[in-house]
């Protein structure tokens, strides 16, 4: 197994060696981070429902009647009354016929491309998609075509070149999580449309966050009702775990015969449906938090922005700073961290060679102390870079 040894190695000294740290205690605003009290600016608790009283105590109540595991698969004997209350209200929140609920963003993906799409078909994939749809892409034996970020020239390009597949799929990202833009979705649809394809949007970050009522992009861009399949999360503004597609009925029933990663895994717990339940109450009925999310994050962006660091295309409350360098990208991670700033530096193979990047993400649970501290803690990283760009001139 020298092997190993040898590819630590070579990822260390590319600079591409990651290492976990340890947050004690619960997920706010700020945490204790290995003994320190810092800001915590880069969870996807963006609504900060994760440590949400309300969500904690429909956790406990859970517990005490359902217990704490589901025993089996939901085909075997896992189904239970929270996963049916759970799917019934992802349908009445999302305005879609059903819902079915997956374990994780990342199974639900694999085992919807997987299973909706095959050898002769051809998916159509924004180049900045989650991983999970990449991977879900290769696991579905289909003619995968990426096109470049939200190019719909390009894509309509890729359209009408296509000939003699199957099945057609577009997919993308609804905010994207590295860039925290928008996919062009009225564009996609009109080009689906035209091109006989169907459409797939993945809302892990729009859920909860964007359009009047939190139910994503498709809300915010007046698209319901058109748009084949919309996945989303649980684990992200809905402060539990998880994920669900919405849509038609027939779309479920199809999905629960053949998606591999809902049949060949353990069904999700109680706590945590009775958790999602209870989010998406409260994304449902109050509109505060969300609303201070969006406040938050202008903040923060205009700050940025105004002392001249580039937030990319940045639309949401994901906001990169791009840095370039993978190295330089962790210096400034580290500098942050002293100012008791807790970010993090997202390098290749995550994104592109080039544009490696702080990223931040707001809270609704942020207040302004916590910001201006963030921003000054950003001020310092712009004057120690400028010191240690020039003293390393090949960077
Ligand atoms: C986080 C994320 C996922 C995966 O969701 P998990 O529930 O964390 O497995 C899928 N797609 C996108 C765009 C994501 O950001």
């Amino acid at each position: 197994m020298d092997f190993i040894k040898e590819e630590l190695e070579e990822i260390k000294e590319r600079g591409l060696y990651r290492s976990l740290r340890l947050i004690e205690g619960e997920q706010g605003p700020e945490v204790d981070l290995e003994g320190r009290r810092v800001v915590m600016l880069c969870s996807n608790n963006y609504l900060g429902l994760a440590n949400h009283p309300r969500l904690k105590e429909a956790a406990v109540e859970a517990v005490k009647k359902y217990g704490c595991g589901s025993g089996a698969s939901r085909l075997i004997s896992g189904n239970m009354e929270l996963h049916q209350e759970l799917e019934r209200r992802i349908a009445g929140f999302k305005h879609t016929e059903a819902a079915l609920v997956f374990s994780s963003g990342y199974l639900c993906n694999i085992g919807v491309l997987g299973s909706l799409m095959g050898e002769g078909d051809v998916i159509l994939s924004d180049e900045f998609n989650h991983a999970s749809i990449i991977d879900g892409c290769h696991f579905s034996r289909a003619r995968v075509k990426v096109y470049p970020h939200s190019d719909l020239n390009a894509l309509e390009g890729e359209l009408k070149g296509l000939k003699g597949y199957r099945r057609k799929l577009i997919v993308t990202d609804g905010v994207f999580s590295m860039d925290g833009d928008l996919a062009p979705l009225p564009g996609i649809v009109e080009l689906a449309k035209k091109y006989k394809a169907m459409t797939m949007i993945d809302e892990a970050h729009a859920t909860g966050v964007m359009g009047e009522n939190g139910r994503g992009c498709v809300e915010y861009f007046g698209l319901e009702g058109q748009i084949d399949i919309q996945m989303g999360t649980l684990s992200k503004a809905l402060g539990s775990l998880g994920a669900y597609i919405a849509g038609k009925k027939e779309l479920i029933d199809f999905l629960i015969n053949r998606a591999r990663s809902f049949i060949y895994t353990t069904a999700l717990p109680p706590p945590v449906c009775a958790a999602a339940i209870a989010a998406i109450e409260i994304v449902t009925q109050d509109h505060r938090l969300r609303n201070r999310l969006w406040e938050n994050a202008k903040f923060l962006r205009e700050g940025l922005s105004s002392m001249g660091l580039s937030v990319g295309n940045s639309e949401t409350p994901i906001i990169p700073i791009i840095i370039g360098e993978s190295s330089t990208t962790m210096k400034a991670y580290e500098i942050l961290l002293q100012y008791g700033v807790y970010v993090q530096g997202i390098r290749p193979p995550t994104v592109p060679v080039g544009s490696s990047r702080i990223r931040t993400t707001v809270m609704a649970t942020h207040n302004r102390e916590h910001l201006t501290r963030a921003l000054e803690a950003f001020r310092a990283v712009r004057k120690e870079l400028e010191r240690y760009n020039s003293g390393n001139s090949k960077e």
